[in-house]
């Protein structure tokens, strides 16, 4: 090894070639250059931002070839240390590299490289530089902290608490340090409230203490965000992937900086560096949108947890239906348990009523349309003024168009999907083509409805089942005086649709609305007092062994959005469905989320399941379903010496020391856009043991194989 001279440091760059990259101090940064700073560095011919992570140089570099950093990023704080820290956390735990972690977390217009000097030394005149902008937006943004979005109703002041409010306060504000909360609250406990009020104190002991709530979704509740901020009366910054470049670097800086002491974020919001966070909130936090869909796939959730314990600060999970991994911890005394078990406004539970379709003659227009009891149970609930909620979890009019005389159905040819029928504009007669297109909801490709079955002539194509376009159609026929709304994903594309619909619901301007999954979640709508669930079976036999528990939250939830607000009549849920004695049902009539989870537990315990075993997931993808398996089993057989490789020798001494590797198997989506995929398994009884084995498996596995592109997901949450 060559003796260094000069002082040399090691960056952080985003990209999966090595964990850091050597550069050389410049003289006049000696002394200066801190880890945490931003840099810019010459790559190639273009100079990038990068993150200093430490002051030394890798072990036998090679001197000559290092270069040069540029300089300092203009304006740009020093990222604190306890970031860096995390952000190396979370790269060992996703097996990637720390900058493929942290570089993503700063927003794009904080990390472009300002323009290069131009050949006479000199800089173009350079715009106003990005952190200096950044600052000032935020001053503007942070000021009025109310009535600035119009159609949100005004906030109202503090409830003084319940008594089961009050002992949760109690138990939280008398607990110092890390410590992981997990309130089980009833749909309309009251748990927002519990936040607040226990932030608010620890706000208001520490004038410099910053406060995290993570919420799955903000765009459909900027109600919560109104009055977390009107109650909250501190500098607020929102941090999500909806907003604009702009807004997202002024907020993302005051957390940095520590101007903004309440920060309400989804999941991108934990990988913020935050100036001195005390406490963190994770509402509803079973949600699968806490999980990250892509690369490197992290579970902000389980970041909380993490990111509380190294700043040794409190994290309170909260959620009518917790995630059975959360529940187990509370069981197993690791989380410590809160429970609201009645509702803050004195409202009692919604009454479930469970009913089952008839089979309606095939030639029926509708096959499945609305039992009787939903129809009277709407009819009372219109007479009465209040509003109703239909629920259907599926977007579009049809899930798909048959040929009844051959069998032909609207596959996609790219997917293993079919097409779904979707309505363009406003409802058109009966027998219409036009009007009508099939989209796949999987890789977008777009269709007109072909004038005659493709395979046998036939001229009359039939729409089988139903989406939230039909339903809307069938209660506008049955209901021809109600006003009806729908919102889905379909119409929330549509920019700020989503937020009139929602004021218009709020204002009682809509007597029933017709939702899928997202209007399941976080609103509180006053009027609401009958939910109608339709067809919810398609999640019953799902071969995701989560598909229960998922389900049973989801019904919780909407279930939940009845008949919250005292002095109307109580709330009502009728669910429809072809198996009225499914367990699920039973449990979600009698409101028994306890004894459903413990039945679960002991069913994933005996199958040794997570939480009681921990999974990861290689997934591959290729051009042919045998190119992704082959490349599977050969990374299967890389892993001969380091794990159990067949089910057969999964006895209880092998699994304590070896992770076991499952058979490649096509994933339940096996062909996306063209793409084939699958996946393997591996499961091992310790995490320790797991990672270690991938961290050694990894290394052996080809970084770019020819024609294929693979990714590993830790603590999968769908296999
Ligand atoms: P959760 O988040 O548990 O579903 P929320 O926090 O949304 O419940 O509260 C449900 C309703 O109860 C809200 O309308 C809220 O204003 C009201 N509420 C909460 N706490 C109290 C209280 N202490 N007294 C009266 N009403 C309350
Ligand atoms: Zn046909
Ligand atoms: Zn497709």
């Amino acid at each position: 090894m060559t003796d260094t001279t000069g002082a040399f440091a090691q960056v952080l760059l985003d990209l999966p070639i090595a964990p850091s990259f050597d550069y050389r101090v410049p003289p006049a940064l000696e002394g200066v250059v801190q880890p945490g700073m931003l840099v810019l560095v010459p790559w190639g011919r273009q100079r990038r931002v990068a993150i200093v992570a430490s002051l030394s140089a890798s072990p036998g570099i090679d001197e000559a070839k290092v270069k040069t950093l540029l300089e300092l990023v203009p304006g740009a704080p020093c990222l604190p240390g306890d970031w860096l820290g995390f952000g190396q956390f979370v790269a060992r735990y996703y097996h990637r590299h720390t900058g493929e972690v942290l570089l993503p977390a700063v927003p794009k217009r904080l990390r472009v490289p300002p323009r290069a000097p131009a050949a006479d030394g000199k800089r173009g005149r350079a715009p106003l530089e990005p952190f200096a902008l950044a600052r000032s937006r935020f001053r503007k943004l942070a000021s009025p902290l109310v009535d600035k979005e119009d159609g949100i109703p005004a906030p109202r002041g503090a409830w003084r608490p319940t008594g089961e409010q009050q002992d949760v306060l109690g138990a939280l504000n008398g607990s110092v340090g890390y410590q992981v909360w997990l309130l089980h609250g009833i749909t309309g406990s009251g748990k927002t409230e519990v936040y607040l009020h226990w932030l608010a104190g620890i706000l208001a002991r520490d004038p410099q203490a910053q406060v995290l709530l993570l919420v799955p979704e903000i765009a459909l509740t900027p109600q919560l965000a109104q009055e977390v901020r009107a109650r909250l009366p501190y500098p607020g910054a929102i941090l999500h992937s909806g907003m604009t470049e702009t807004d997202r670097a002024a907020n993302w800086l005051a957390a940095v900086e520590g101007s903004a002491r309440v920060i309400i974020g989804t999941r991108l919001a934990i990988l913020a560096p935050f100036a001195k966070l005390a406490a963190i909130v994770v509402d509803e936090e079973h949600d699968p949108s806490f999980k990250q869909q892509e690369s490197p796939h992290y579970s902000a959730r389980d970041l909380a947890i993490a990111r509380a314990h190294s700043l040794d600060v409190p994290v309170l999970l909260g959620s009518a239906t917790p995630s059975l991994e959360s529940w187990q911890a509370a069981i197993a005394g690791r989380y410590r348990l809160l429970s609201l078990t009645r509702r803050a406004t004195g409202a009692t539970l919604p009454e479930v009523q469970i009913t089952t379709l008839r089979e309606h003659p095939s030639d029926s227009p509708i096959p499945e349309g609305l039992t009787e009891l939903a129809r009277d149970q709407i009819r009372d609930c219109l007479a009465r003024g209040a509003q109703t909620l239909v629920f259907l979890n599926r977007r579009g009019f049809s899930p798909v168009l048959s040929c009844a005389h051959c069998g032909w159905l609207s596959q996609c040819d790219d997917c293993s999907a079919y097409r779904v029928l979707h309505r363009r504009g406003a409802a058109r007669p009966a027998g219409s083509r036009s009007g009508y297109q099939l989209v796949c909801h999987h890789c977008g490709s777009e269709r007109p409805v072909p004038p005659q079955c493709p395979s046998c002539g036939e001229l009359e194509l039939r729409p089988l089942g139903q989406g939230t376009q039909r339903i809307e159609e069938v209660l506008q026929q049955a209901f021809p005086g109600a006003r009806i709304g729908r919102l889905d994903r379909d119409v929330a594309r549509r920019a700020g649709a989503a937020g009139l619909l929602l004021d218009d619901i709020h204002e009682g301007n809509i007597d029933i609305i017709v939702g899928t999954q997202m209007l399941a979640k976080g609103h509180d709508i006053r009027r609401l007092e009958l939910v109608v669930v339709l067809d919810p079976d398609g999640a019953l036999f799902a071969s995701d062994f989560r598909a229960p528990e998922r389900l049973f939250a989801t019904l919780t939830q909407v279930a939940g959005r009845a008949g919250r607000h005292q002095g109307g009549a109580a709330g009502r849920v009728v669910v429809q469905t072809r198996f009225p004695r499914h367990p699920i049902f039973t449990a979600l009539a009698t409101h028994d989320y306890a004894g459903f989870a413990n039945k679960l537990l002991d069913e994933r315990r005996d199958a040794g399941l997570p939480p009681f075993s921990f999974h990861a997931l290689l997934r591959a993808q290729a051009k042919s379903l045998p190119q992704a398996v082959a490349f599977l089993r050969q990374a299967r057989d890389l892993a001969q010496d380091l794990a159990v490789i067949t089910a057969r020798a999964n006895t209880a001494a092998a699994r304590q020391e070896l992770p076991l590797l499952y058979d490649p198997v096509p994933m339940p989506m096996a062909r996306i856009a063209g793409q084939s995929r699958a996946q393997l398994l591996v499961e091992s009884a310790s995490r320790p043991a797991l990672h270690r084995f991938l961290a050694a498996w990894l290394a052996r596995i080809e970084a770019e194989p020819a024609g294929i592109r693979w990714q590993l997901e830790i603590d999968p949450g769908e296999i």
